[in-house]
C-alpha cells in the first residue's frame, strides 16, 4: 500500500521546531513518506525569499535560527501545493491565520486527511460566542481534527531538551499514528481522549501567562505570581466546567494543564511582552512588533476573545483574574489594580 505523507501547514517557532522532529520520525517509519511538505507563508529577507533559503540551507532563520531542519522537509510557500495530497495536516500558525488558510484548502485536500491542531486559542464563532481552533478546522474541511499541546517552548524542544506533550485524540489508531510521527526520546508523548480540555488548557493558559508577566513587571514576587498562577488555574478548571461539561480533572494534570501553565508563565513570549509593557508603558502591539521579529502572541487575543463571551453572558465576575488581564491588555485598566481584581477571588470565598 502507498505511504501517508505529511504536511505542517505553518513554519513559525514551533512550526519550525515541530519540523524538526516530524522531518526524523518518517524516516524512521516504512509507512510514512519522506517527503515531508512545510507551508511557508512567503517573506523576503534581504532580497531573497524565505522558501529558497529553507530550502537551500535547511535552516529558518528567521523564526528558529541556529536549528537545521532535516533535508526531507520542502518549504512550499503555496498553501494548496503544500497540503493537497496529504493524509496527514498538521496546523501550527498563530490562530488568527487558520480561517483565511482553511478557506484557501477548502476542497483542494485529500478527503481521508486527518488533522492534528498545535494552535493555541479561540476565535469568534460565526453565530456568536467563540469557538475551539480545531472545531473551527474540522468544521471548515470537514476532516477529523485532534489537538497536542503541552509545556513546549519551542526554542527548548529545538536544543532537544527532555519535556512532555499531551495529544487529545479519540481515535486510538490515529493516536498511534501521531505519536510515530511526534513522540522521540525527549519529546514524550501521552494520548487521551479528552480532547477539548486538552484544547482548553492551552488556549487559557496563554491568558494566565500575561498576568504572570504584569506581576514580573510591577516587582511583586514569587508568591504574588505562584498566587495569580493558581487562580489562574481555578478559573481553567472553571471554564471548561462551565463550557465543556464532562471535561475531566486528571487531564489538568496532563502536561498540557499544569505543566503547560508553568512553563509559560516563566518562560514564554506572552510573559515577556507582557512584563515589558508594564514597565515601557507601550501597546502590546508595538512591543509585539519590537520585541519577537515577526513571532506572534496569542494570549492576549485569546483574553479578548474570552472576555467578549464572558461578558456577553454576564459572567465577567466570576472570571476575575482573566477578565483583569483583558482589560489590562486593551488600556482599559492600569496593571497595578490586577491585584485589587483578584483580593475577593471567588476561590476566596
Ligand atoms: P510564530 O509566533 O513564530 O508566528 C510566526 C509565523 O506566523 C510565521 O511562520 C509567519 O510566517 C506566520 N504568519 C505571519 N503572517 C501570516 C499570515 N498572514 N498568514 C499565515 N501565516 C502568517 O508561530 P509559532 O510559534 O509557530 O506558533 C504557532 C502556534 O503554536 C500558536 O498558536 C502558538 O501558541 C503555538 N505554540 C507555540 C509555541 C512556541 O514556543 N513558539 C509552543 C507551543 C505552542
Ligand atoms: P508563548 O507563546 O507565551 O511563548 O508560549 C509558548 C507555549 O505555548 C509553550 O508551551
Ligand atoms: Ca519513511
Amino acid at each position: 500500500s502507498e505511504t501517508k505523507k505529511v504536511c505542517i501547514v505553518g513554519s513559525g517557532n514551533w512550526g519550525s521546531a515541530i519540523a524538526k522532529i516530524v522531518g526524523n520520525n518518517v524516516q524512521k517509519h516504512d509507512y510514512l513518506d519522506n517527503r515531508v511538505t512545510m507551508h511557508v507563508h512567503e517573506e523576503v529577507l534581504d532580497g531573497k525569499k524565505l522558501t529558497e533559503i529553507i530550502n537551500e540551507t535547511h535552516e529558518n532563520v528567521k523564526y528558529l535560527p541556529g536549528h537545521k531542519l532535516p533535508a526531507n522537509v520542502l518549504a512550499v510557500p503555496d498553501i494548496v501545493d503544500a497540503a493537497k495530497d496529504a493524509d496527514v495536516l498538521i496546523f501550527v500558525v498563530p490562530h488568527q491565520f487558520i480561517r483565511g488558510l482553511c478557506k484557501s484548502m477548502l476542497g483542494k485536500i485529500k478527503s481521508t486527511a486527518v488533522g492534528l491542531s498545535l494552535i493555541k486559542g479561540f476565535d469568534r464563532a460565526e453565530g456568536g460566542g467563540i469557538e475551539l481552533i480545531s472545531h473551527i478546522i474540522q468544521s471548515e474541511l470537514n476532516i477529523p481534527v485532534s489537538v497536542l499541546m503541552g509545556a513546549n517552548l519551542a526554542p527548548e524542544v529545538a536544543n532537544e531538551m527532555f519535556c512532555e506533550t499531551t495529544i487529545g485524540c479519540k481515535d486510538k489508531t490515529i493516536g498511534n499514528l501521531f505519536r510515530d510521527i511526534i513522540q522521540t526520546d525527549y519529546f514524550r508523548v501521552v494520548v487521551v481522549d479528552d480532547v477539548d480540555t486538552v484544547e482548553v488548557c492551552g488556549a487559557l493558559k496563554n491568558i494566565v501567562a500575561c498576568g504572570a508577566g504584569f506581576v514580573d513587571g510591577l516587582g511583586l514576587g514569587d508568591n504574588t505570581k505562584a498566587a495569580v498562577i493558581r487562580l489562574g488555574l481555578m478559573e481553567m478548571i472553571k471554564f471548561a466546567e462551565v463550557f465543556y461539561p464532562g471535561s475531566k480533572l486528571s487531564t489538568f494534570f496532563e502536561s498540557c494543564g499544569v505543566a503547560d501553565l508553568i512553563t509559560t508563565c516563566y518562560g514564554g513570549r506572552n510573559r515577556k511582552v507582557s512584563e515589558a509593557f508594564v514597565r515601557t508603558k507601550k501597546t502590546i502591539k508595538e512591543l509585539e512588533d519590537e520585541m519577537l521579529n515577526g513571532q506572534k502572541l496569542q494570549g492576549p487575543f485569546t483574553a479578548e476573545e474570552v472576555n467578549y463571551m464572558l461578558k456577553s453572558k454576564g459572567m465577567e465576575d466570576r472570571f476575575p483574574l482573566f477578565t483583569a488581564i483583558h482589560k489590562i491588555c486593551v488600556g482599559e485598566l492600569p496593571p497595578e489594580q490586577m491585584v485589587d481584581c483578584i483580593r475577593q477571588h471567588p476561590e476566596h470565598i
